[in-house]
């Protein structure tokens, strides 16, 4: 139904091409930088822990875990975990990556109101994101789309809350990481530009994320006021 809408295709394909675009930027910037060595020869492991040391977090652990890409902060277990290749790669991207995980760690410390709120809301995001498959067969099935479309659109408000307040969150972890890296010398004024590709690429995704969810907010809203006509 929605597929066949050349409307939905018009809402749908400028956050398409900006998520393609941000993740072919990303693998460049990652692809490139993973191949540049610190002067300080840290890890990225290295760099984080010097960072959160720093800040009296030493009971923070950092632990590698797999996949690609995969690194993250988890407020709940208080742990940092990094990707094989950011755990022990001793590179612009290495440390960049990790700095940047650390960054959430100083957000969580510091009470950062919008790190809390993200938190809140990974819950209820993650809630709406699958009651939305549920709801769209439903719909589409016993032909209720109609009837579905408010939750819908509660379900697309929510996600794009979630992203709204992300990006923000996303781009302080980056300034915060910066800001260490080159505060305790851990990255030399000629790094710095690299350090920033990397961490401005990654941001690109979470910028083609929120657009992403607001057009499809968007589409299902002009369809709501379309059908009510
Ligand atoms: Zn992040």
């Amino acid at each position: 139904m929605f597929w066949f809408d050349p409307v939905y295709w018009l809402f749908l394909i400028p956050g398409l091409l900006l998520g393609i675009w941000a993740q072919i930027k990303l693998s460049h910037a990652n692809r490139k930088y993973i191949q540049v060595p610190v002067d300080s020869g840290l890890t990225g492991a290295g760099a984080a822990r010097e960072i959160l040391d720093h800040a009296g977090l030493n009971d923070v652990p950092i632990a590698e875990i797999p996949g690609h890409l995969s690194d993250h902060y988890d407020p709940t277990k208080r742990a940092l975990f990094l990707s094989s290749d950011n755990f022990h790669g001793q590179t612009i991207a290495a440390v960049g990556v990790a700095a940047h995980e650390a960054g959430h760690a100083l957000q969580h410390q510091a009470a950062y109101g919008l790190f809390n709120m993200r938190m809140a809301l990974v819950p209820i995001t993650q809630f709406a994101s699958t009651a939305y498959m549920g709801i769209f067969f439903v719909g589409l099935i016993f032909g209720l789309l109609k009837a579905v479309l408010p939750i819908i659109i509660m379900i697309f408000a929510v996600m794009t809350l979630f992203q709204l307040v992300t990006l923000p969150v996303e781009y302080d972890a980056s300034r915060r990481a910066k800001e260490q890296l080159f505060r305790l010398g851990l990255v030399h004024e000629h790094e710095r530009a690299g350090v920033s590709r990397v961490l401005n690429a990654a941001a690109l995704t979470y910028v083609a994320a929120l657009v992403s969810a607001m057009l499809n907010l968007l589409y299902y809203i002009t369809l709501a006021r379309g059908s009510r006509n």
